[in-house]
This record gives structure tokens, C-alpha cells and sequence, in this order.
């Protein structure tokens, strides 16, 4: 388990250099990046504001009807899956600390070549 801080966190999209709506994340089951942007093309919400709760929380397969998460991430995949980290089992690989020190499950944050990539595709 990784854990980061809330300023760790700013740091790591900060070094993503995209603006607020494609910071992206990575799901832990099926490895799709996705964006708030990405929530909002598959119907999660109309805003960022709207859609802030899901991203990095639940994955965008959840809005498209993708279905179960593959056995193991897969590299450039695109579908998504039906994962949010409030269920029953956990699987998240990050931890996010945040100031008054509670622990909250996260997506991992995505690389800058893979934000890059994914507001190209977003665009
Ligand atoms: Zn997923």
C-alpha cells in the first residue's frame, strides 16, 4: 500500500501539466486512465463539479456499462470496468492522507505521458 499526502497528491498532478478537468488517474482493476473529462463524456455528470465525487473513486466503466474488471489490469486499456473502491472488497494500491489524518482509498494518479495521452484522446 502507498500512501500520499494531499500536498503529495497536488504535487504528483501538478507534474501532470494538464489543466483540472483531464488530471487523470489510473483504476487499479482493469488499468484504464480516466479524467474528469472522461466521466463527463461517459454521462457520469455535466461538470467537473458534478463528477469530482467519482473520479479517482470509481471507475468510468461504471457509466458505460462495461462490466467486471479483467483478472489483472491491462495495459492501454480504454473500456474501464465496474469497480468503486466503496465495496466490500479492497483493492486499491493508494492511500491518501488527508489533514486531520483519515485514510481514503484512491485510484492511482496517472503519469504525465499518460494525462498527455488521455486529454489528446479527450479532446
Ligand atoms: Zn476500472
Amino acid at each position: 500500500m502507498t500512501t500520499k499526502t494531499v500536498e503529495e497528491m497536488h504535487e504528483a498532478f501538478k507534474a501532470q501539466g494538464v489543466p483540472r478537468e483531464h488530471l487523470a488517474f489510473v483504476c487499479p482493476m482493469c488499468g484504464t486512465v480516466q479524467s474528469c473529462q472522461s466521466l463527463i463524456k461517459a454521462g457520469a455528470g455535466a461538470t467537473v463539479e458534478e463528477v469530482e465525487k467519482f473520479i479517482g473513486f470509481s471507475c468510468v466503466g461504471r457509466w458505460t456499462k462495461a462490466g467486471p474488471p479483467p483478472g489483472r489490469p491491462k495495459e492501454n486499456n480504454t473500456k474501464g470496468c465496474n469497480w468503486t473502491l466503496g465495496g466490500l472488497f479492497q483493492c486499491h494500491k493508494l492511500e491518501v492522507i488527508t489533514p486531520d489524518g483519515k485514510r481514503q482509498p484512491s485510484f492511482e494518479v496517472a503519469t504525465p505521458d499518460q494525462a498527455r495521452e488521455l486529454r489528446e484522446r479527450n479532446k
